[in-house]
């Protein structure tokens, strides 16, 4: 976790199904922006974000998944060394929901047990398409162990949040 330097360095990872918006969260986190015409590409990229805590440098590495996800073929070389993982679904999608607990299972098996997790509901800002409530998703959360928040990526609520949650939680157990 130490690179040598007074700057720690975590590795966080974003998994869902494909099209619930983590690159979207992604993108705002670390740009602030939300951009709609963004396409995805075929191969795993990652973005750095270096956060000041409690008087010291720490590194985020955060992987995306671009396309992989939607063969369920994400490498078990992607989540090794993972610190920290994103489970997000997609709010106004009943299926990227029932998937959480899927992509639960391959983390478990590929990333290890231990590694902090959040839950995220992204597009809360669709409250007109809902399928899937809030409270499903804190029981979900609650039966899992893990933090959850609703987010949108479109209109910036709790992504800064939900980042923080997890890394907070990482930090603690270091
Ligand atoms: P990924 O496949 O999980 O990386 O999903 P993307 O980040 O590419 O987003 C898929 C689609 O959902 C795009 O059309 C985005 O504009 C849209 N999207 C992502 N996040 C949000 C959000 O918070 N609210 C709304 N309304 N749309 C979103
Ligand atoms: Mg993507």
């Amino acid at each position: 976790m130490d690179d040598g330097s007074d700057c720690l360095v975590l590795k966080i990872i974003l998994v869902g199904d494909s099209l619930v918006g983590k690159t979207c969260i992604l993108q705002r986190y670390i740009d602030n922006t939300f951009d709609h015409s963004y396409m995805s590409t075929i191969g795993i990229d990652f973005k750095v974000k270096t956060l000041h805590l409690n008087g010291r440098f720490v590194k985020l590495q955060i992987w995306d998944t671009a396309g992989q996800e939607r063969f369920h073929s994400i490498s078990t070389r992607y989540f090794r060394g993972a610190h920290g993982l994103l489970i997000i679904y997609d709010i106004t999608n009943a299926l990227s929901f029932d998937n959480v607990t899927g992509w639960m299972k391959d983390v478990n098996a590929n990333a290890g047990e231990n590694v902090d997790r959040v839950i995220l509901g992204n597009k809360c800002d669709l409250e007109e398409t809902r399928v899937v409530s809030k409270e499903r998703g804190e029981k979900l959360a609650w039966e899992c162990g893990v933090h959850f928040f609703e987010t949108s990526a479109k209109n910036n609520i709790n992504i800064e949040k939900a980042f923080s949650a997890l890394v907070e939680g990482i930090m603690n157990k270091s």
